[in-house]
């Protein structure tokens, strides 16, 4: 029943985002429920098992070392703690675990080791794993499958003409890179962007243009609203607006027929009714949890009166495709290389940034 095109153009997608809200709303709710159960929602838990210090300059990232902000660093998570907030986590009805690590790359050696590890504690609880751990190789892509990871996030963030307006140091390519190496594993790809950073709509139809036309798409698009954070260079973009959140969905329901459409950051900004607005347009899945790494997100409790008020079913583990097989480190078929991933060092300045990098320092 397949009908997904891979040939979607600016325009094609900026005519769908700009419909009459009422036709856009429709037409994604019919599409969605060609390939979902519109009342199957995934529940997913976002682990920050590294906090902060990261060296890159991403305009939106509280956990970038060069701002100034009130986010606490902390060192790797151990995999005993890891797995305690994931069986948490299960028992509140989440049926994935996103592991983020505030990391530019992967390096080979003890820690990648002990992140593969908390890969396959949680594989084996039943739960979807999921990692987001910056640029990785081709190799390090499959010792993660190989460990039992479900898929790997990797968000373009924007269209390829705003990125350079966010993040100097690296470039679009290094991020289709990435998503390339984990391609070439049984992994699946979660990417998407932020809304509200200040770009034009054309930008958010440019995004989607570079989801929609991956081949395969990605099997997950998570939509956040920026969350803007004192000491970032983007701490005073306006909220987003519940309108454009849903227009985001929408189109992205649309153009990515088969994808699980995310839910993400920017959920506490948005009432239940806007939110049931979105399932309705097509997202299936929304993060769980006090804290979406660093930012505030809705308390699970009130989530689940959410559900149950709208009649939401948490997704099961596994509905979209089987569990990975967990191959254990002592028979593992791939070893550390040691290598880097390349990446690009486009070394433009983007002035917000430079700014902000300024005023941490006069704070600091
Ligand atoms: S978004 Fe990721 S890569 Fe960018 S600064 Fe934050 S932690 Fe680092």
């Amino acid at each position: 029943m397949t009908n997904v095109r891979h040939n979607w153009t600016k325009e094609e997608i900026l005519n769908i985002y700009n419909k009459p809200f009422m036709e856009l709303l429709y037409e994604a709710a019919t599409v969605h429920r060609q390939h979902h159960d519109p009342n199957s929602v995934q529940v997913s838990t976002l682990l920050s098992i590294k906090t902060g210090g990261c060296p890159e300059d991403c305009g939106y990232c509280p956990q970038a070392a060069r701002y100034h902000t009130n986010v606490e660093g902390n060192d790797l998570m151990s995999v005993q703690q890891v797995k305690a907030q994931a069986l948490r986590a299960k028992s509140t009805g989440s049926s994935r675990v996103c592991m983020g690590a505030a990391w530019r790359n992967v390096k080979d050696g003890e820690e990648f080791d002990q992140v593969l590890e908390m890969v396959r504690t949680i594989n084996k609880l039943e739960m979807e794993v999921c990692c987001t751990l910056g640029m990785i190789t081709e190799n390090q892509a499959h010792r993660l499958a190989e460990a039992g990871l479900y898929a790997y996030n990797h968000n373009l963030d924007s269209s390829e003409e705003y990125y350079k307006e966010v993040i100097s140091t690296r470039g679009y390519e290094d991020r289709l890179q990435t998503i390339d190496n984990v391609r070439k594993t049984n992994v699946t790809v979660c990417s998407g962007g932020i809304i509200g950073m200040g770009e034009k709509i054309e930008d958010r139809a440019g995004m989607l243009v570079a989801l929609s036309t991956l081949n395969p798409q990605p099997e997950s698009v998570p939509i956040n609203a920026l969350v803007a954070v004192e000491g970032t260079p983007l701490a005073d973009e306006k909220p987003v607006e519940i309108w454009d959140m849903i227009r985001m969905v929408a189109t992205a329901r649309i153009v990515m027929p088969e994808t699980q459409v995310r839910l993400s950051a920017g959920r506490t900004q948005m009432s239940r009714e806007g939110q049931a607005m979105c399932f309705f347009a097509g997202a299936n899945s929304i993060f769980a949890g006090d804290k979406l790494l660093t930012t505030p997100n809705p308390d699970v409790n009130e989530d689940m009166k959410m559900f149950e008020a709208l009649g939401l079913n948490p997704q099961k583990p596994f509905t979209k495709k089987v569990q990975p097989p967990t191959v254990e480190a002592a028979e593992s078929q791939f070893q550390a290389l040691g290598e880097k991933p390349k990446w690009t060092r486009p070394e433009h300045k983007i002035e917000r940034n430079e700014i902000a990098k300024q005023q941490s320092k006069v704070l600091k």
